[in-house]
């Protein structure tokens, strides 16, 4: 393997991007969702311990039925490292488009390029990268299902309540999530929520970014309140940061498909966590709050 396999390859991400809109919208309770559920656990196993699906269920009001669900896990030095890192990203995608104009057209479900697959593109891709060249840090991969369910915030991040409702043991020292990164637009500022909730770690990150050249895509300054699997995650005591884009035009719209998004912002956000990951000595939470 050579150095240039190690890092990161945009355009491989951006081939994971493409190939899960092509299972059409991973709605849960649907085909096209478990078979995307097996495409990704079957990407984790190449390149991750402990490759495994969390599997939970809900009982949907939109019609009374109880709809299974899976996170897809997977880790990388998970047990002997020091400091221990978890990175999410939603796989499902909203099952109604609801920001369209019609009635007959906000029935239908999304495609959900940006808004489910862009985060799940760099994480598979990141982690081929991390496994190529490993760092001194733990690394936990979970791809979480149901963040999208809804129709209400009370049907929402179901995957990432399940995870926070059984955090792994050794526990992560901090998580990072991926949510609607790939907007060919791409600019991340600083979602207010995660800075109260971890604000030593979401400035570190954020500095890094302006280090590697990368300050105009995660400008220091505040975007909108976001809530987001990061909620569940805080609530349970596990220190995360949402790294988001809130402002997408196609957001919820049949509309939210692969060419709004690009290569090269998943490249950045790649860049940016694998150098973060390797940064020698890696950031340690605790000690810095
Ligand atoms: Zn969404």
């Amino acid at each position: 393997m050579s150095a240039a396999q190690a890092h990161f390859d945009k355009s491989v991400a951006w081939d994971y991007l493409v190939k899960q809109v092509a299972f059409g919208p991973r709605k849960p309770g649907t085909e096209a969702h478990v078979a995307c559920r097996d495409y990704l656990l079957s990407k984790v196993k190449e390149s991750c311990d402990n490759a495994r699906l969390q599997p939970f269920e809900h009982t949907w009001s939109t019609n009374n039925q109880t709809i299974k669900m899976w996170n897809v896990i997977g880790e990388q030095n998970w047990k002997d490292a020091k400091v221990r890192v978890a990175l999410f990203a939603h796989w499902d995608t909203r099952p109604t488009a609801d920001q369209e104009a019609t009635a007959e057209n906000r029935a239908k479900p999304i495609p959900g390029a940006n808004d489910g697959a862009s985060g799940v593109a760099v994480l598979l891709e990141l982690m081929r990268a991390m496994k190529a060249a490993p760092a001194g840090v733990g690394i936990q991969y979970v791809l979480v299902d149901g963040e999208d369910l809804g129709p209400g915030l009370d049907e929402m991040f179901l995957g990432a309540s399940a995870y926070a409702k059984a955090l792994p043991s050794p526990k992560p020292d901090y998580g990072i999530l991926l949510d609607m990164i790939g907007d060919s637009d791409l600019r991340v500022p600083v979602d207010p929520l995660s800075f109260s909730r971890a604000p030593s770690l979401i400035r570190a990150l954020y500095q890094h970014a302006a280090t590697i050249g990368l300050a105009s895509t995660f400008p220091n300054e505040y975007g909108p309140e976001i809530e987001d699997d990061h909620v569940p995650l805080n609530e349970a005591g596990l220190p995360t940061i949402d790294l988001i884009d809130f402002t997408y035009k196609p957001w919820h719209t049949l509309a939210d498909t692969p060419d709004k998004c690009s290569a090269e912002s998943l490249g950045k956000v790649g860049k940016l966590l694998e150098s973060w990951l390797h940064k020698t000595p890696p950031f340690q939470i605790a000690s810095t709050r």
